[in-house]
């Protein structure tokens, strides 16, 4: 089945032109998380393509500042809550057609510092959203994650492998978060009916990261501006195949638009080791950081890759954005926001 309108009026377009793409007919959007940074890049997409967004976020991992540009616009409002509050997710006033549900602490450093929330945003959060969708008849996407797959022994990483995760390591909180959210979803389609999809985000990187949430991107980046050695894990030999957010946005919204259920990968496919991308975030800063090798942490995966020709095949998705723009737009907007 393709990705096509569902009855909203939505055109998913040749995704050659991002400005007029997936989103485009919804009505009116929850977006959960929305202050984080891969959900303010969605509610601002989502307010060009027109759509209403409610943005409900408890800043534990996000930031006002996210989402203040977006304050001026008419159709955007901010509603500061929890997703796991049933009450606070129920009584959002008026009703959606859409909910993607981003809500979770998604970095190693944030998921680590909130194990029992991370956990409760995965499972009652989720539930609550699916909830909400289900009753306003809404689409609804969970964010999930390509730390589903673990420390994978396939690779490429394609929908059908199931993973290879450690249900009691230190990264357990987050990945089993998600696992639960997975079957909650297809539960929930299962026995409700409700319109609900997956999709499964591999690493994505690009403006409103930040600086102390221990990806390597932000990382890499920060100590590059400072001058500061950049820290690579291990002997830095392992992947991550990085996405820019907005491809990752466009694959999301594309997902939202069509009819499949998924659970479909969205990533980019040009792998890289952590050593190759320090070394173009020295050379592309033009830096004089040197490089030190740090202790890799418990369970940290060796090597990433999603096997996207699902969402090619589907959607007609597909990142579009080089390593070299991703990268340079990412550092400029850092060196803004350090100078600011
Ligand atoms: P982020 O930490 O920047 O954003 C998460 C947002 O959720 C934050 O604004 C945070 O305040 C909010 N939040 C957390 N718990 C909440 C709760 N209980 N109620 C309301 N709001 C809550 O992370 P991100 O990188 O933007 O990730 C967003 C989503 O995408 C997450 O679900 C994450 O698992 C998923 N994802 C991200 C990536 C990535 O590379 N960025 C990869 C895979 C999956």
């Amino acid at each position: 089945m393709g990705a096509r309108g569902r009855g909203h009026g939505r055109v998913i377009g040749d995704m050659t032109d991002r400005a007029g793409t997936a989103g485009r007919g919804w009505r009116r959007a929850l977006v959960t998380g929305g202050a984080g940074f891969v959900g303010s890049h969605l509610c601002a997409r989502l307010l060009d393509d027109g759509t209403d967004v409610v943005c409900l976020d408890n800043l534990s991992t996000g930031a006002r500042s996210n989402v203040l540009e977006l304050d001026r616009r008419r159709r955007f409002r901010f509603v500061r809550g929890d997703a796991t509050d049933e009450d606070a997710v129920r009584g959002l006033p008026g009703s959606f057609d859409l909910v993607l549900h981003f809500a979770c602490p998604a970095s190693p450093a944030d998921y680590l510092r909130l194990p029992l929330e991370t956990l409760d945003v995965g499972s009652n959060g989720t539930r609550n959203a699916l909830e909400r969708a289900r009753r306003d008849g809404a689409r609804f996407l969970l964010a999930s994650t390509s730390e589903v797959y673990g420390d994978p022994l396939e690779h490429p990483q394609t929908e059908t492998y199931w993973g290879n995760v450690n249900p009691v390591g230190p990264r357990s909180v987050y990945d089993e978060s998600k696992r639960f959210g997975e079957a909650l979803v297809t539960a929930h389609r299962g026995v409700h009916g409700t319109d609900a999809a997956i999709v499964r985000i591999f690493n994505t990187y690009g403006p409103r990261m930040r600086t102390g949430d221990g990806r390597a991107v932000p990382t890499f980046i920060a100590q590059a501006l400072d001058g500061t050695p950049l820290t690579v894990a291990g002997d830095g030999s392992q992947t991550r195949s990085l996405c820019y957010v907005d491809d990752t946005v466009d694959g999301v919204l594309a997902l939202a638009a069509s009819e499949e259920t998924g659970p479909m990968n969205i990533g980019g496919g040009d792998e890289i080791t952590m050593l190759e991308l320090a070394q173009r975030v020295v050379e592309l800063t033009g830096s004089r950081s040197r490089i030190r090798f740090v202790e890799r942490p418990v369970d940290d995966p060796t090597r990433r890759r999603p096997d996207t020709r699902l969402a090619e095949q589907r959607l007609g998705w597909r990142p579009r954005t080089g390593w070299s723009e991703g990268l340079e737009r990412t550092i400029g907007w850092f060196a803004q926001a350090v100078a600011a």
